[in-house]
């Protein structure tokens, strides 16, 4: 026997004539049948792996811990910390229900918010994707249009979804695609023109399979400038859609409508008990839909909730409180070149004193806090100064009537 014919695989004894191939390693052999087996093994334990990852860190989360992760982040819009909790674990239970026989399916928990800019919409849909570790999408609806017209098909949202996974399918087919402003393809009742209505009721019927769960041929790159592109196919079924927008002038739709029941018969709610000053709270699917969301689409969003307005107070600890407060983030590029930064309480409250006057709201803080900082940004890194003491004073100094002014201008 020559010595090529005496070699055998290490792992099933065959001799190295039975067996296609033959791969040495240090002091063993392995044959190709033994490989193949070998890999299913690995794909098949692998996958597993990824299931249960996925399960034991979903279901770890109850309701209760994504509530207290959105709270290290997101002050205040406590109604609406709930609603998403349990809208997302139920999402999630969804997604890792076992086939079964009992012919009750699950349906989407997509989500709308209703609330003005600058209230925490896109944070917390951020917040969420970044707890569940999942690609997010964040898409303004205006720039979609029906196929055909200048702007960017439905299915661009799913582009940009997948490159928000890094073109990983699994994992944009988890995804979460946040479709800001929502509230700007609504139909319009006195659209003056004849033409088609190309921005708004087109695009929602559009997006409607989309949110049902329905597979998507996708330009990777998106768009109509890369047309040899082949597609990839998306399966929506499991990405969760939450929808925001402001819906601009739908106080008074809701106004209206509780006019209308405090004189009918059934009043239960009373004038009295009516809070004018925030009627959001009394948002109902059918507000929507007088604002001109078709009914299809609010049935498919069927979670709907409201964004609180921000006060003076809220305002206060958004400044300093959630994790990544901006306070904190100014302290921490100081420190960077060794420089203690204090702002005192009574900057803090000039700061937000200045944002309500000037209705700057939220995103208006950091822009504040910017200008008041930049000089001692300039100045101070690599001189002998190791301690900044921002006073309401100092604050003061720092903001004239004219940069007020032009905060203004482009918040
Ligand atoms: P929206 O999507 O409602 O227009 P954003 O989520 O973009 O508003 O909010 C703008 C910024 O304002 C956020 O990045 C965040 O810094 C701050 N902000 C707004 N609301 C809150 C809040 N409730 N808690 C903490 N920060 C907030």
């Amino acid at each position: 026997m020559s010595k090529e014919e005496e070699l055998e695989c290490s792992f099933c004894g065959r001799k190295k004539p039975e067996t296609s191939l033959l791969i040495a390693g240090l002091d063993a052999h392995i044959c190709d049948r033994c490989i193949q087996q070998a890999h299913g093994i690995v794909v098949e334990e692998s996958n597993e792996a990824d299931t249960s990852e996925l399960s034991a860190e979903l279901m770890l989360k109850k309701p209760k811990k994504i509530k207290a992760f959105l709270d290290d982040y997101i002050i205040g819009q406590e109604h609406t910390k709930r609603v998403m909790s349990v809208a997302v674990y139920n999402h999630y239970k969804r997604l890792l229900q076992p086939a079964s026989d009992d012919d009750i399916e699950i349906q989407k928990s997509n989500i709308v918010m209703v609330g003005q800019t600058g209230t925490g919409k896109t944070l917390i849909a951020k917040t969420i994707a970044k707890m569940l570790n999942v690609p997010l999408a964040i898409v303004d609806a205006t720039v979609l249009t029906e196929a055909g017209y200048v702007g960017e098909d439905v299915e661009s949202l799913l582009t940009r979804l997948l490159q928000a996974a890094d073109y990983d399918l699994a994992k944009a087919e988890k995804g979460i695609v946040f479709i800001d402003e929502i509230d700007k393809i609504a139909r319009k009742s006195d659209n003056p023109s004849i033409t088609r209505d190309v921005s708004g009721e087109g695009v929602q019927q559009g997006l409607l399979k989309l949110l049902e769960g329905t597979v998507v041929n996708v330009p990777p790159k998106g768009g109509r400038k890369h047309p040899d592109q082949k597609f990839i196919e998306v399966n929506t079924e499991n990405i969760l859609f939450i929808a925001g927008g402001a819906f601009d002038g739908i106080e008074r739709v809701i106004s209206k409508r509780l006019n209308m029941k405090a004189v009918g018969y059934s009043a239960s709610m009373s004038d009295d008990h009516v809070d004018h000053e925030n009627l959001l709270q009394y948002i109902t699917p059918k507000d929507l839909k007088d604002f001109g969301l078709i009914p299809e689409i609010i049935g498919r969003l069927p979670v709907l909730t409201y964004m609180n307005p921000l006060d003076a107070k809220t305002l206060r600890a958004i400044l300093t409180d959630p994790k990544n407060a901006i306070v904190k983030q100014y302290k921490k590029l100081f420190k960077m070149d060794d420089i203690e930064l204090d702002i005192t309480d009574g900057a803090l409250e000039f700061i937000v004193t200045k944002a309500v006057e000037y209705k700057l709201g939220a995103r208006g803080l950091r822009s504040l806090c910017e200008e008041i900082l930049t000089d001692a940004m300039f100045e101070l890194p690599g001189g002998d100064t190791k301690k900044l003491s921002v006073t309401k004073e100092y604050a003061e100094s720092k903001l004239s009537k004219s940069t007020l002014k032009k905060l203004k201008a482009v918040s």
